[in-house]
């Protein structure tokens, strides 16, 4: 009886459901056809960012170079001023109030000389960040991973415990499980569960940075690589899908010729678990290079066999020396709630410049990759179809795909000959041997 009637309540309550609201509204409900989440990274908080006339007075992490342009939301030479974190956030809770979870890729505090931070100093700007995404998103659950700025002194990242880790534990616990934490406080990384049978694993491959100097000729620092392999044959026996986060990405850097953001010998080794384990892993997410990119990872046989995205800063900050930087931004990932395919990215950016102009944050969405690129998900095999069109002379949807490099700063800066071989090279080669290789080729 009690199946019986459950069924006719439930038969009423999707009649009530149907004439109460439209059709594609009810299917949502049943049987949501995407998930989605944000990928917000590199928030970098000056707090010392102020306008005023002397203009090399505007910000510390400008480090004495005169501001270009500053406005209420920043300007080119320094980090975030707060306003534009807030804007950030206001527009990201205007888009999706409640997305399935967000992910938090590190660095909040600025780039200024050591002097000017502290331990304390570096654990208040993380608290002030985690607090400030709580009051916008209270209900949401975010899993961060720690940026080689998230330590005093910046890059040297320890292999155990120390008030950073424990700090940053206590701040995120309203996030993750006890599980967690007990990791997080020893080595800075941890996995959690954050949809049915989806894995997060979050890294700390700052242990890896090459400036970290703690971790000079270790070969398992925190012993994060048997962590990891652990992690992810256990996510295979219980047939998981999981996604992995992190600060500084694997790979070469799209802009360095012949240079890996981990030590070389580290890089060899994550490339190597990742294959290992790539028809599990859903994708992988960083942030770092303050840079929009990506990567796909081959097998051995040339495969196409996982797909990386590196997502570009909030923060606009630009050194002295480089030509060009980024306008603030932000993304969304979509994603089939079925299976953890990824489907999408839904860009979004502010025009500095303009936003400066008009004191006004008017954020706006910068590309759907599939849209931008006519792509039908974002998939190994299609960014690899991607990638193998960029090789073409005057690619348009290479030129596209370095706009949105830059996060749209300047469209008229153009990227060929070297500079286009080593995006191109980046993007598709993540291990020594395949780079080498892909360089001397000259695609
Ligand atoms: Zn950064
Ligand atoms: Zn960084």
């Amino acid at each position: 009886m009690g199946v019986v009637s459950n069924l006719v309540v439930g038969l009423l309550f999707n009649v009530l459901l149907i004439y109460a609201v439209p059709l594609s509204t009810v299917n949502s409900i049943h049987l949501p056809s995407i998930g989605r989440f944000w990928h917000i990274s590199d928030l970098h908080l000056d707090p010392s960012y102020h306008v005023t006339d002397d203009h090399t007075k505007v910000c510390f992490s400008s480090k004495g170079v005169p501001a270009s342009n500053p406005g209420l939301f920043g300007d080119f030479m320094c980090d975030s001023p707060y306003q534009l974190i807030l804007s950030a956030f206001q527009h990201m809770k205007q888009v999706a109030p409640q997305p399935e979870f967000m992910i938090w890729t590190g660095d909040s505090p600025p780039h200024v000389p050591a002097g000017e931070l502290s331990t304390d100093v570096v654990i208040q700007v993380i608290s002030n960040m985690t607090q400030t995404i709580r009051e916008f998103f209270p209900d949401m659950l975010v899993y961060p991973a720690l940026g080689n700025h998230d330590y005093w002194p910046q890059d040297q990242l320890p292999t155990s415990t120390n008030d950073i880790y424990q700090a940053a534990a206590k701040l995120w616990e309203p996030w993750l499980k006890p599980e967690a934490l007990v990791t997080l406080r020893e080595g800075g990384f941890y996995s959690q569960m954050v949809q049915p049978k989806l894995r997060l694993i979050s890294l700390n491959t700052i242990l890896y940075y090459s400036p970290n100097e703690v971790t000079v000729n270790m070969s398992d620092p925190a012993g994060q690589f048997r962590w990891l392999q652990d992690t992810l044959e256990a996510s295979a026996q219980s047939m998981e899908k999981v996604i992995v986060i992190a600060h500084v990405p694997v790979g070469y850097l799209p802009f360095a010729r012949n240079t890996t953001a981990v030590r070389e010998a580290y890089n060899e080794r994550l490339v190597k678990i990742f294959r290992d384990y790539s028809d599990i892993i859903s994708g992988h997410f960083y942030g770092h290079t303050h840079r929009d990119s990506i990567m796909v990872l081959q097998d051995q046989q040339g495969e196409p066999v996982n797909s990386l995205f590196v997502t570009p800063a909030v923060t606009p900050i630009k050194s002295a020396e480089e030509p060009y930087s980024n306008n603030p931004a932000f993304r969304m990932y979509h994603y089939d709630p079925q299976d953890y395919r990824l489907l999408d990215i839904w860009q979004y950016y502010l025009n500095l410049t303009e936003a400066n102009q008009e004191k006004r944050s008017d954020w706006k969405l910068e590309y759907v990759m599939t849209e931008a690129f006519g792509l039908k998900d974002i998939q190994p095999d299609s960014l690899f179809k991607l990638v193998l069109s960029f090789k073409m002379q005057q690619s348009k949807a290479f030129q596209k795909y370095f706009s949105h490099f830059m996060v749209s700063y300047d469209d008229t800066i153009v990227c060929d000959g070297a500079c286009k071989l080593t995006q191109v090279c980046a993007v598709q080669s993540l291990d020594h041997a395949s780079y080498s290789k892909c360089i001397e080729k000259g695609h």
